[in-house]
């Protein structure tokens, strides 16, 4: 039968309900996400679906890097996919050789395997760990409780976090987690079956809280004797967030034995491809060929486009001094946090980190914070500030988290400092 009442025009809706209602239909709801689709960027400027433009202090979660696209990164990309995109890892490749070194050059005497995220570079390492301890039957790994690892079944079981294990137990046997900057739990946990001990060099998701220098020389010394692998996870701390290429290179600086510490392992990612999915991990040059010919492998790992990506990188890195720049912008934005944190001691609990990885603790039970109560406070804040045109990053019940780009102006953090400002003004009425 034909239909006699014509049908009502369609709804008009705003471009963000339309692909929300795409994503509800169609993409797996393994993440919580914030009510914002964003359509383009330009450095440390990111603008959604209805023009509306946000500083970005987030960094796709330490990702950018360089910011929002970012020429150099364009010009890289196009300029290799003309040359060679893919060609395995059968055969040999000058980017992926060129990067090796850069990174080697920047760490210290080892070697490189390049993979695509850093779940999978700390794999890389559990495997390195199993194959150093394998012929004396020692195979566990030691990491920090609060720590984070990535979400493969190796890596949920390494982090130190039971939120992320919930659900998908059995956990893979063999790791086991003690307090962070806790030497005498570390030394405690060992057993005989241990081979190797993972840290992060400053704990990202578990809060933005660095290791202690005594905790790192302690480690090393605790590896050394008990002939352990020191494995670092400097997926999020790593390259210049700290204001050095490794975070462990800026928190020893100027300590007494400090210039001579290197663990035996690093696994690295986000700023690495600075948005062009890659993963690395090094690995000191006693342990360099434990990995032989057939014991480890990725297709896409280390592929002439991401490596001459990450090349690029390195490069704008060093030429337009960005680590001197995390150094100084990032103490630019904790001293105004500092600030922030006297005006409204009700309010912010503790400014820390180091270089562009700072973290800002809220206080529990804040009065009047808009928003759904059963999210945490640390989700409502964020939303508060989104708002009011800033992106920042969550991390546990009450934490911000800045991890913006490392070419960060002056200007841009004064506007984030006053965006901070001006939304926990509101929040004290
Ligand atoms: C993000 C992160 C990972 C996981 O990296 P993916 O690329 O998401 O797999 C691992 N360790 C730390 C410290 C991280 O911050």
């Amino acid at each position: 039968m034909k239909e006699i009442v014509p049908a009502p025009p369609p709804i008009v809706r705003n471009q963000f309900e339309t692909i929300r209602e795409l994503f509800s239909q169609n993409v797996v709801p393994s993440y919580g996400r914030f009510d914002l689709a964003l359509s383009h960027g330009s450095g440390s400027y990111l603008f959604d679906v209805d023009g509306r433009r946000y500083l970005d202090l987030g960094g796709g979660i330490a990702v950018c890097a360089l910011g929002h696209a970012h020429p150099g990164i364009t010009e890289a990309l196009v300029a290799q996919s003309r040359k060679l995109v893919h060609i395995s890892n059968l055969y040999y490749q000058e980017p992926q050789g060129r990067l090796a070194q850069a990174l080697v050059a920047l760490v210290g005497p080892g070697k490189c395997f390049f993979c695509n995220s850093g779940a999978e570079a700390n794999e890389g390492l559990f495997k390195l760990a199993r194959k150093f301890g394998h012929d004396d039957g020692r195979f566990e790994v030691i990491t920090a409780v609060n720590s984070f690892h990535g979400r493969t079944l190796g890596g949920i079981a390494a982090t130190g976090q039971d939120k992320v294990k919930k659900g998908f137990e059995p956990m893979v046997a063999g790791f086991r987690h003690v307090p962070f900057n806790d030497l005498a739990a570390m030394r405690a946990a060992i057993s005989p079956a241990t081979a190797a001990i993972m840290i992060e060099g400053i704990q990202g998701e578990g809060g933005v809280t660095p290791a202690t220098p005594e905790y790192l020389l302690g480690l090393r010394a605790l590896c050394d004797e008990k002939r352990l692998l020191l494995l670092m996870d400097s997926v999020q701390c790593g390259h210049f967030r700290s204001g050095r290429f490794q975070s462990f290179q800026r928190i020893l600086e100027g300590v007494p034995g400090g210039d001579k510490f290197l663990p035996d392992g690093i696994s690295m990612a986000k700023s690495l491809g600075g948005g062009f999915p890659m993963g690395a991990f090094w690995v000191r040059a006693p342990y360099a060929d434990l990995l032989s010919p057939g014991t480890h492998g990725t297709t896409y790992g280390g592929s002439p486009l991401a490596c001459a990506v990450a090349l690029k990188i390195l490069e704008v890195i060093e030429r337009e001094e960005l680590a001197a720049n995390a150094r100084s912008a990032g103490e630019f934005l904790k001293t105004g946090l500092e600030k922030v944190a006297r005006t409204y001691p009700g309010i912010v609990q503790n400014v820390r980190g180091l270089g562009l990885m700072i973290g800002i603790e809220f206080a529990p039970g804040i009065p009047n914070l808009p928003g759904d109560p059963s999210k945490t406070q640390a989700i409502r804040l964020t939303s508060q500030l989104q708002a009011a045109g800033l992106l920042v990053i969550p991390a546990g019940a009450s934490i911000l988290r800045l991890l913006p780009a490392l070419n960060l102006t002056r200007g841009e953090a004064a506007e984030g400092l006053r965006i901070v400002e001006s939304v926990i003004a509101r929040l004290v009425g």
